[in-house]
């Protein structure tokens, strides 16, 4: 059997040249002395993390930004030369990999620090996450001077070239939400100011909707960094944002019909016969499901695109298969393609409407794509 041929079963085209259009795109609005970490965490939010970041490598990138240690590896033995950041906790039995493949580390608290500092025989790289408000991770920067003798400390036990922040209502327009990101900023740059005489390469704040809707901090360092991720892959931090004119979805997800049939007036379809026929209708079923990462809250809700019209998905999404009405589409026959991301004549669905629909992001929409789903990259 040759399994290399291209299975139109549920696949995903992934446009290659739009990753890098949407990267030039999104450069050009920073200022030019302004580096970007493409982050490709979660296998580039279901892109591929390996193809995203050799495409992204090609054309200059030299930071990446991953979850996970092995997220981290992957990129190395692939091909992937600049600097890896992990953006969050290795378990500490990893430590090992972090110098082995010359991976920068996030220390995420000083206790962690400190449990790394007694394991790592070498000068593994770090950065220190800054809590400026998120609450996530990071030490607390409202005590600057407890902070500035934790840097200072680690500074002597680790390669600590940086240390970052993260923000958390930078893609709000609203009045309060932009103050709050002003004030995590700047305490960013107080506490860089305190630490005197650490020498640090890197210190950032930005993430994609940071850098985009917020003026530039320059911190006074070798390098001011932005952390892009969403807007690499064509995707908005938040529905209600607008993005720069030439950003588009790299990710296009498609299905084929694989039977088409009349449901009679009355009838049920699917599991719990949630939906009723009101009268006669045409049904297509298309094999993708949850199994596949369609989300099951969108039964009932989503829609599909068939021949360049919507259908909207009637009964539950099963776990590999869904039925779609196709009543008001002529024609539509078996192995007809179903576009559930992207363009489908003048019609378009993004992953950010999925989200919109399923009461999500449109993040969690691309990244729930399942392994299942063969992914191609468009030529
Ligand atoms: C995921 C992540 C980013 C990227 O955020 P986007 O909104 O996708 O640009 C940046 N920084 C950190 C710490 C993250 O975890």
């Amino acid at each position: 059997m040759d399994t290399n041929i291209m299975m139109r079963r549920s696949w995903a085209e992934i446009d290659i040249e739009q990753l890098k259009r949407n990267y030039y795109v999104y450069r050009a609005h920073l200022p030019s002395d302004a580096e970007i970490m493409a982050v490709v965490k979660a296998d580039a939010y279901g892109h591929g993390g390996v193809r995203c970041a050799l495409a992204l490598q090609d054309i200059g990138v030299a930071f990446f930004a991953v979850a996970t240690i092995k997220e981290a590896i992957a990129l190395r033995e692939n091909g992937v030369r600049g600097e890896i950041l992990v953006l969050g906790y290795t378990p500490i039995e990893f430590a090992w990999a972090i110098a082995k493949y010359d991976i920068t580390q996030t220390l995420v608290s000083e206790e962690y620090a400190e449990r790394l500092a007694q394991v790592s025989g070498t000068m593994i790289k770090c950065q220190f996450a800054i809590d400026t408000g998120m609450n996530r991770i990071g030490l607390d920067v409202t005590d600057k001077k407890r902070c500035a003798e934790i840097i200072s400390k680690y500074s002597k036990v680790f390669e600590l070239n940086g240390i970052f922040t993260h923000l958390c209502v930078a893609d709000s327009e609203s009045e309060s939400d932009i103050e709050f990101t002003k004030k995590q900023i700047s305490s960013l740059g107080e506490l860089v100011e305190s630490l005197g005489d650490v020498n640090l390469k890197y210190v950032h704040c930005m993430n994609s909707a940071g850098g985009l809707f917020h003026s530039f901090k320059d911190f006074g360092i070798e390098k001011n960094i932005v952390r892009l991720g969403i807007i690499l892959y064509g995707l908005k931090p938040d529905i209600s944002n607008r993005l720069p004119d030439g950003i588009k979805p790299v990710l296009s997800w498609k299905t084929v019909v694989a039977a088409v049939h009349t449901v009679k007036s009355g009838e049920g379809i699917g599991y719990g016969r949630s939906h009723i026929a009101q009268s006669d209708m045409r049904v297509a079923t298309i094999p993708t499901g949850y199994a596949d990462g369609y989300s099951r809250h969108l039964s009932n809700k989503g829609y599909v695109l068939i021949r360049g019209k919507r259908a909207d998905i009637v009964g539950r999404v099963c776990m590999d298969q869904m039925m779609v009405d196709v009543s008001d589409i002529p024609d539509v026959t078996v192995e007809d393609e179903v576009v559930l991301l992207g363009e489908s004549g003048e019609e378009v669905i993004t992953a950010d409407d999925l989200a919109a629909i399923a009461g999500t992001i449109g993040y969690e929409i691309v990244c729930d794509i399942s392994n299942r789903v063969e992914k191609y990259v468009l030529r």
